[in-house]
């Protein structure tokens, strides 16, 4: 007598519970994509973006009329986004709370993309203790003019430095003209120390390299530099999160990849929202599966 034996039938991913309104809107105008063609985007990378991405106070770039309209970067919300995107109340300086959001599910993701959300960008700190940071990110902003490559070769530069100083770092680009070369932390040290610790690296690989590199905030002082942004590394500093859409032309997303990858890429913007099946395959590849995980806590410096 042989016994049925279940075989895995390959269905599309099951559309979450969140109801998507004004599907055929078109909110990137070059190469005519959707609302829909976005919220189809998250549905499927969800599973492969929330280990970063969720229980991490969040902030939203919402273009509720499409990229080309008004977009608005939105750190709070008491409410109106329903159940599904959570709160977490964080002191701020005055010493009351406001609500920040986050999210721990796809319906939470979906939520914010049905709000109009385009972009997600989070903190570097978990919802548990928000004050102490999970990853220190280099923003590696190139001037204009600056090839990709250049882009690149620094971001090897940043990792070298680190890695001297026993830093694991994993490299992210962001869909837009840069690279992000993120070291994960065990939470520990908390924001004015992590504060300091990036900010005399960033100072110190512009003094040994000022040809290349500049900590200065002044633009006129960036010309054919690569700024290193060291100030996503405070308290209240957000960065674009892994495999989020960009509110750019054609709908870039931001890629976490192998340094191996990094140096053969042709552009930061390489991926966009059609690569969705390719990035859950990427993620689960040998050499992605472990990227951003590192157990390691600030050196000296
Ligand atoms: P690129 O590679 O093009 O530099 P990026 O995501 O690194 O892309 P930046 O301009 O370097 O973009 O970084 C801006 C960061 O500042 C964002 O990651 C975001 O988290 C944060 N930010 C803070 N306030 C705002 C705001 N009002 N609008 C947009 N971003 C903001
Ligand atoms: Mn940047
Ligand atoms: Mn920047």
């Amino acid at each position: 007598i042989e016994t049925e034996t279940p075989v895995a039938i390959a269905t599309a991913p099951a559309r979450s519970s969140v109801k998507i309104s004004n599907r055929e809107r078109v909110i990137f105008p070059e190469g005519k994509l959707t609302k829909g063609q976005l919220a189809d985007y998250y549905e499927i990378v969800a599973p492969i973006m929330l280990p970063w991405a969720g229980s991490r106070p969040i902030s939203l770039v919402r273009c509720p009329q499409g990229r080309s309209k008004k977009c608005f970067f939105q750190k709070h919300d008491a409410g109106s986004f329903g159940d599904d995107v959570k709160q977490v109340g964080i002191r701020e300086k005055d010493g009351h709370d406001e609500p920040y959001l986050y999210v721990d599910t796809p319906a939470g993701l979906l939520t914010c993309v049905q709000m109009g959300t385009i972009e997600f960008h989070g903190w570097g700190a978990r919802i548990e203790d928000v004050e102490k940071a999970d990853r220190l990110v280099f923003d590696l902003d190139p001037d204009e003019g600056l090839d990709f490559q250049d882009v690149v070769s620094a971001a090897f530069h940043v990792q070298d430095v680190l890695a001297q100083m026993g830093l694991t770092t994993f490299p992210m680009v962001t869909g837009g003209k840069g690279v992000h070369v993120i070291a994960p932390l065990t939470p520990s040290a908390e924001w004015p120390v992590v504060k300091d610790f990036a900010h005399r690296f960033a100072l110190a690989l512009a003094q040994a390299e000022p040809a290349r590199f500049t900590a200065a905030l002044a633009k006129a002082k960036r010309t054919g530099k690569i700024f290193i942004d060291y100030l996503r590394n405070q308290r209240g500093a957000t960065a674009v999160m892994p495999y989020s859409a960009r509110t750019r032309e054609y709908a870039p997303i931001s890629v976490p990849l192998t340094w191996e990858e990094l140096r053969d890429l042709d552009k930061p913007s390489h991926w966009h929202i059609g690569d969705a099946a390719e990035m859950v395959k990427r993620a689960a590849s040998k050499n992605l599966a472990h990227w951003g995980r590192a157990d390691q806590i600030l050196p000296d410096l």
